[in-house]
């Protein structure tokens, strides 16, 4: 039943190559069949010689029989080709717009499911299930049908020869049948689906865990100081011997099974032709032996379509996982922002899987032209708070506006051109530094990007490198450091032009020169625009219109620089902190 479903929904994804799918099965099957006939032939070859022994000059069909054999065989194979072909077409479409569904939709997720599944996942399950469906309909499918043909052909073959030795051949298939089908049950589905968690979770784990390598080789760290990762490794290990073990017994049994028929056939040989042997027994004992292969064979294919089934039960629940995802709601009654003030009123926000609330009761407004810097301790709830603005989430209570107009309302495409995000961690595409920058804006032209990048401070960039703005970012030879990309990706930003910027501040810089290029640049940038910043050096913020301080989920006190360090407050303990280490830094720079 959920087997037929989940077929039925593979298909559905080809389209109209759905149809290649069925011719497939049908030329797959008809290939076995037509693999059988050379069989015929070989006997009739056997047959004849037996027959006219020892006089073998009067052979009269052999070389006819033994020509058709071969004529037959290399017929399968084309047929057999052919059904490829249709079956791959439609495979091939079929993954393509798997991936393209999945990639849609999460187009229109909030812009947080990224941070919280991971995105090693993410690649994971658009990617490698859409690509376990491929073998399944290019390769098993076809060859499920053609193994399917085979037995059926085969009975028919066995037992118009000779009935007992045809019964006696399938009594050892049958067996194998039972032990197979206890194997690919129900549970199987479970371990399968347990096996695919393990792989999920390492594989997650092993991508956080390049992305920390650094850490670890700065503090001379072991490996077991990613505890996650090698939990994950021993319990993927713990699984498979498990499982191995587990398949230890049925597995011996199917294969002694499946190699033993020819040796049932020779046993009951010795039994039947305890009377004498004929001719005729004797011919069709070696055809029982030369045919019986194929049982073996065809088993083994069955065998292995039926655990890909799984895989592909699995892989489609998957990406089910992702569709299920509940999308941003769009708006059908969009709004225009009126200027470019953001206004919280009330905001509470909860992490999907967390107890207590990120933010708390937050209420906030922000004038057009503002700059608000946040600071806080780490976890407080600044970066939510800014991506709350930004709809990466919604809020479970009270509502963001900007311009007067509750986010939810505005467009998806209108706020985005609103507000414009600056990450710690900014990210560049394998591609031109020109690219990279114009996907803010897609019909920028060259002068334009240009002019950003001059005003993002990255004409020292554009110098240095081999082919100025055309360069590949991530190409050999090319490396560009934290704060080189960081200015690149200021002037995204700076393109784009958005009335309300969020930035989130790099916490730390290699070097002093690159430190003030990227201050630099960030207030060209924030010139004339609503700026929500995340402060997370001090020296930064003394200049803002306003200072929030936020901890533990609330705001703890705003002002000025000015009002708030003389306030007994947590501001004032920071900046005396602030101070004390800013000295000894000096301190230390001059002994
Ligand atoms: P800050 O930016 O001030 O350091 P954050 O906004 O990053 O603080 O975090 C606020 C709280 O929300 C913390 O308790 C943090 O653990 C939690 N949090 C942040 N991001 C996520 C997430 N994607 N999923 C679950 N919890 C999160
Ligand atoms: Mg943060």
């Amino acid at each position: 039943m959920k087997k037929e479903s989940n077929l039925k929904r593979l298909l559905e994804y080809a389209g109209g190559y759905k149809y290649l799918t069925i011719a497939s099965w049908i030329l797959s099957a008809l290939s076995a069949l037509v693999a059988l006939l050379p069989f015929v032939y070989i006997w009739k070859v056997i047959k004849e010689v037996l027959d006219v022994a020892p006089n073998y000059g009067d052979v009269q069909d052999l070389s006819h029989n033994g020509w058709m054999a071969v004529v037959f065989a290399v017929a399968a194979i084309l047929i057999y080709i052919a059904a490829l072909i249709c079956s791959h077409l439609a495979a091939f479409r079929v993954q393509a717009n798997m991936r393209t569904k999945a990639m849609r939709h999460i187009v229109t997720l909030p812009m947080g499911f990224m941070d919280g599944i991971g995105s090693g996942k993410v690649r994971k399950i658009v990617y490698e299930s859409s690509a376990a469906t491929e073998t399944y309909l290019a390769h098993q499918l076809p060859d499920k049908a053609n193994a399917l043909a085979t037995p059926v052909g085969l009975i028919v073959l066995l037992l118009i020869f000779d009935w007992r030795l045809g019964l006696l051949s399938l009594l050892p298939v049958a067996a194998a049948f039972v032990i197979m089908s206890v194997m690919t049950g129900k549970r199987m589905a479970k371990k399968m689906e347990e096996y695919n968690n393990a792989l999920g979770q390492m594989s997650n784990e092993a991508v956080e865990y390049v992305r920390g390598i650094s850490v670890v080789k700065t503090f001379g760290q072991s490996v077991f100081s990613f505890r996650r990762f090698k939990e994950s490794i021993d319990n993927y290990e713990k699984w498979v011997i498990a499982y191995t073990k587990d398949l230890r017994f049925p597995m011996m049994c199917y294969t002694t099974l499946v190699n033993g028929i020819f040796a049932v056939l020779v046993a009951a040989a010795l039994v039947m032709t305890s009377g004498g042997v004929t001719n005729g027994f004797l011919l069709n004992l070696m055809y029982y032996i030369i045919i019986t292969p194929i049982i073996t064979l065809t088993l083994t294919k069955i065998m292995y379509a039926s655990e890909n089934k799984l895989i592909v039960a699995d892989a489609m629940s998957r990406i089910d996982s992702i569709l299920e995802m509940e999308p941003l709601p769009e708006t059908d009654h969009p709004k225009h922002p009126k200027d470019n003030s953001v206004e919280l009123s009330g905001v509470s926000f909860r992490y999907k899987d967390d107890e207590r609330n990120a933010l708390e009761n937050i209420s906030l407004t922000i004038r057009p032209g503002e700059h608000v810097a946040f600071v806080g301790p780490s976890g407080g709830g600044k970066t939510t708070l800014a991506s709350i603005v930004a709809r990466f989430w919604d809020v479970r209570e009270g509502s963001v506006k900007i311009g007067g107009v509750n986010v939810k309302d505005i467009p998806k495409e209108e706020l985005m051109d609103t507000v414009s995000f600056v990450f710690q961690d900014s990210k560049l595409l394998k591609t031109s530094i020109l690219e990279n920058v114009r996907m803010a804006k897609p019909d920028a032209s060259r002068g334009e990007i240009l002019k950003a990048l001059h005003d993002a401070q990255c004409d020292d960039i554009l110098e240095k490198l081999p082919q100025g703005v055309d360069t590949v970012v991530g190409a050999k030879g090319v490396y560009l450091s934290g704060g080189e990309q960081q200015r690149i990706s200021i002037a995204r930003v700076m393109l784009k032009n958005a009335p309300v910027l969020i930035l989130d501040e790099a916490t730390a810089f290699a070097d002093p020169d690159n430190e003030a290029k990227v201050q630099a640049a960030f207030s060209v940038l924030a010139k004339g625009k609503t700026v929500l910043m995340i402060a997370h050096r001090l020296s930064t913020v003394t200049g803002a219109d306003r200072i929030v301080v936020i901890k533990d989920g609330k705001i703890e006190d705003t002002g000025t620089h000015g009002q708030l360090k003389d306030k007994d407050g947590l501001y004032a303990e920071m900046w005396r902190q602030y101070n004390k280490a800013a000295k000894w830094k000096v301190g230390v720079s001059n002994a």
